[in-house]
């Protein structure tokens, strides 16, 4: 259950790598695919050598020149955005180029303007609407106005791989971003949750879980247990903060192990933990005390020669009015007080 906490700003350059990735990928097959179908028509139309030499260069060039740009720039994102309209503007040059052949232009203006949601919502696609629309008509007056709106055979076939394979890449990229934000929020749940050295949960969410408990309808029987290290620190002091934490981690660990599925378990602070056994009586919990007391007793701190640590713990049984959390908190410390004084590296039952 332990999480490991990934550096903030390697997590976000990974993201802007792969997210840069997957617009050159994107970027390259669109325009490859979108080449054949407009090279069609415009071999049909015998469209001038700079034509096919504009064709050859956005097709050919372009996508790395825009990723190697994107990768380099301050804000990768919002250049890469700015592309993605210079693409719009293209797309409306290509489709007065082709005379405004009724499907390839469709099918060049509708998978473009999906892409555009995609990734930048409605107001990307507003911005590459406006732009494509304003270039469509310079290019079309320069183009000398012409327009024939028929889409013969090989045109059709050429537009059969755009439209076949463009969308399936990009409902599998959009398939590995949910992929990858339901993951990421599962991280994020833990990290909240859960403490980042023991591993058990973190005092806020234990309070809250422990306090739902407390306020269900059906109560179970529940019992208490405060759980401090003895002379923790004078681990520290003597053996280093990094076997100090190496020992919390212990500690988690054994907690964890000597309990059952839906006890829980969180680190009060410092060198406290807190846990709440369901369904125990008075018995149990004694058991479960004196075994993670042993366990502990018995264990050897990792790398040190000879170390070993004890615990003292507070018991206290649930009661019907304990109205949060720290009331019944108090009355295990209460007890954990006492198996201090009386000597530590024991229980003690509240009374
Ligand atoms: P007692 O037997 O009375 O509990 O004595 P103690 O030395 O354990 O006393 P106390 O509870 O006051 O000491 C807790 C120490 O735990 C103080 C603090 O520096 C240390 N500590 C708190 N959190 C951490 C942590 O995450 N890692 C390490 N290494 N030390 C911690
Ligand atoms: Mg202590």
């Amino acid at each position: 259950m332990s999480v490991a906490l990934p550096s903030g700003n390697n997590v976000i350059a990974g993201e802007l790598r792969r997210a840069m990735h997957r617009s050159h990928a994107l970027r390259s097959l669109g325009l490859a695919l979108g080449s054949l179908m407009v090279g069609t028509v415009l071999f049909r139309h015998r469209a001038p050598v700079p034509v096919w030499v504009l064709l050859a260069l956005y097709v050919l060039v372009w996508p790395h020149v825009a990723w190697l740009l994107a990768c380099r720039s301050e804000r990768p994102v919002a250049t890469d955005r700015r592309f993605l309209v210079a693409d719009a503007a293209m797309i409306g040059v290509w489709i007065a180029f082709m005379q405004f052949n009724l499907l390839p232009s469709v099918l060049l203006a509708v998978l473009f303007a999906m892409t555009l949601v995609a990734i930048g919502g409605g107001a990307l696609l507003l911005r590459g609407t406006v732009v494509q629309v304003a270039a469509c008509g310079i290019a079309a007056a320069f183009d000398g106005l012409s327009i024939d709106l028929a889409t013969r055979l090989p045109e059709l076939l050429a537009a059969i791989p755009l439209l076949v394979v463009f969308p399936m890449a990009l409902s599998v990229i959009m398939h590995g971003l949910a992929q990858r934000v339901r993951q990421q929020n599962r991280v994020l749940r833990e990290m909240s949750t859960i403490d980042g050295l023991s591993g058990l949960f973190n005092r806020r969410h234990w309070e809250d879980v422990v306090n739902a408990l407390l306020t269900a309808r059906h109560r179970p029987q529940a019992v208490m247990l405060l759980i401090d290290i003895d002379h923790f620190k004078r681990v520290n002091d003597q053996h280093g903060h990094t076997v100090g934490d190496d020992v919390v981690r212990m500690v988690g660990a054994m907690i964890r192990e000597s309990l059952r599925e839906g006890d829980l378990a969180g680190r009060y602070g410092g060198d406290e933990f807190c846990v709440v056994l369901r369904d125990a009586g008075p018995d149990a919990a004694e058991q479960v005390a004196e075994r993670i007391r042993s366990r502990v007793a018995c264990a050897l701190v990792k790398g040190v020669t000879g170390l070993h640590c004890t615990l003292s713990i507070g018991v206290a049984q649930g009661r019907s009015d304990f109205r949060n959390a720290a009331e019944w908190v108090r009355e295990a410390d209460a007890a954990l007080y006492r198996a201090k004084l009386s000597g530590r590296n024991r229980f003690v039952v509240a009374s």
